[in-house]
């Protein structure tokens, strides 16, 4: 089939799958209106890569079918290609003003490390089985999402708690797993489940050592979401909410069978434990592609909301933007640097497996730096929060703004056009750029994107740990060492 259109993922979205919203089962997420804004949202998506366009930045050629299918799942070895990558998530996270933290891309770029870790720890069978997923996935351009964290029933130990999803059965034809995962975000809406690994697992459990892949609709599992933050009070007065909502869900698997070709691992402990530490960097790449999209959303709703209070003269206001515009900056140069840096990750482990020695020449690094796991991992959750702290700021109590219900009762509407307007900028847009910068940034449904872009990539502390550990602190600790010898 290939690429599909909106109406296409529309009706595959009717499957039968099981979701649970504020404690009613929901027959047909199509329908249910605080689903709307985002299956429109993604609908669009489908259907502009159908757009002349777009057409040859979002889809590629397959050379297996001759299909047009996504960009998101093409492997890339090269730097041109990579960059052919970096342009079509460039356009899909500006398309959605990088407010889709699990756009299906994040998943996709996943999928395609998950392949090349698999085979580059020699795990040859379980990275062919990926690979054929992945032609599953060009093939039918179905929606993913994934889960990896274990529920929190006691995090006072470092074991994998008796409620995390684990093997329950075996036979040759699959697996039968039972137990949750937590957080879903897109999995009401998305087709395709992927569970990975995320805390390592030790000796002795390996029945909860699994990655797999489940349709949504897959008996046994249940999709239970929160509540929706939607209200279905519109654009005017929800205009990212009602666009951009994902929803969130924990995921529980009330005994799922999985059939072999779609477990990736079943109780290898180092193919699980291995899995996220040697991805060559797609998942990065795509990460701060849609961070950059979001800080350039951020960047530009601050400015819009200085224009609206008349704040564009304000040295103080005009400093904390500029902060905002430099982090711009930073952000769109280094996804060249990620998009490079994976090429030659993957490059440098064929010339290795090839028997070849690197040794970095003289004006070269000595160590690697993965630019997009430490634009994901330090410099994103940094930079976005500061942009949500920015916002409000500039834009003062205006955040606390009337709803369009109240513009348009002609008792107020003439009142509040003679006293809310601002410096050339009507009372009526005034109060829409407000209501935008505070679902953004204020709202249930700005606190929760707040919440995710610190928490997404893993706990913040143990993120910068992990960065602490790498060889790159002792090639800087080198150069001080050298000056200090020499
Ligand atoms: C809005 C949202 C959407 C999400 N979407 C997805 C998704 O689509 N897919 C998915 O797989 N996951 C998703 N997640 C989960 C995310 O990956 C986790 O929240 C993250 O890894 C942190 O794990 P946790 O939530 O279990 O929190 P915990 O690990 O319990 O951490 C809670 C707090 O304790 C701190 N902490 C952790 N360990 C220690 C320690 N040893 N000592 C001291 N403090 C510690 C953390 O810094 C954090 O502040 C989402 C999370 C959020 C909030």
């Amino acid at each position: 089939m290939g690429i599909r259109t909106g109406a296409q993922y529309r009706e595959g979205l009717r499957d039968g799958r099981t979701v649970y919203v504020n404690g009613d089962v929901v027959s047909d997420v199509t329908e249910y209106p605080a689903f709307k804004g985002i299956i429109t949202t993604m609908a669009g998506l489908y259907d502009a890569q159908h757009d002349e366009r777009y057409l040859d930045v979002l889809s590629y050629v397959s050379a297996t079918t001759g299909e047009r299918v996504s960009t998101t799942l093409m492997p890339a070895r090269t730097a041109e290609e990579m960059n052919a990558r970096l342009r079509c998530e460039y356009l899909r996270t500006d398309l959605t003003y990088g407010l889709m933290g699990r756009i299906p891309d994040f998943v996709n770029a996943f999928v395609l490390d998950s392949a090349e870790s698999l085979a580059y720890m020699g795990k040859h069978e379980a990275a062919a089985k990926v690979r054929e997923y992945l032609e599953f996935l060009r093939a039918n351009d179905l929606a993913t999402t994934h889960a990896l964290i274990d529920p929190q029933s006691d995090r006072s130990k470092p074991d994998a708690p008796q409620e995390a999803l684990q093997i329950v059965h075996e036979t040759p034809e699959g697996i039968t797993v039972r137990g949750a995962r937590m957080l879903s975000t897109l999995a009401p809406v998305a087709e395709e489940i992927v569970v990975g690994p995320f805390v390592p697992r030790r000796p002795g459990e390996e029945k909860f050592a699994l990655v797999f892949a489940i349709p949504a609709n897959t008996p046994g599992l249940k999709i239970v979401c929160r509540e929706p933050y939607d209200t279905g009070s519109g654009e005017f007065d929800q205009p990212l909410t009602s666009r951009f909502e994902e929803g969130d869900a924990i995921l529980i698997f009330d005994d799922v069978f999985v059939p072999r070709d779609r477990v990736f691992v079943g109780g290898d402990l180092d193919a699980y434990n291995g899995l996220l530490p040697n991805f060559p960097g797609y998942t990065g790449l795509q990460s701060a592609v849609r961070g950059t999209a979001k800080l350039r959303f951020l960047t530009g709703l601050a400015g819009v909301v200085a224009q609206a209070n008349g704040r564009t003269k304000s040295p103080r206001h005009q400093e904390e933007i500029g902060e905002l515009v430099g982090y711009v900056g930073v952000a769109e140069g280094l996804l060249q640097g990620a998009a490079l840096d994976c090429a030659r990750q993957i490059q440098a482990r064929e010339r290795r497996q090839a028997g070849e020695t690197l040794t970095p020449q003289p004006g070269e690094p000595l160590q690697d730096t993965p630019i997009g796991l430490s634009a994901t991992m330090v410099f994103f959750p940094h930079v976005l929060a500061r942009a949500v702290d920015v916002v409000p700021m500039v834009a003062g109590s205006g955040v606390i703004a009337m709803t369009e219900k109240d513009f348009n009762n002609p008792e107020l509407t003439g009142l509040l056009e003679r006293f809310m307007h601002g410096p050339d900028f009507p009372a009526e847009r005034r109060l829409q750029v407000m209501r935008m910068a505070w679902d953004a940034t204020g709202g249930q449904f700005g606190s929760r994107q707040a919440l995710y872009e610190r928490l997404y990539s893993g706990d913040p502390v143990g993120n910068r740990l992990r960065f602490f550990g790498m060889p790159k602190r002792s090639e800087c600790e080198d150069l001080v060492l050298r000056l200090l010898t020499s």
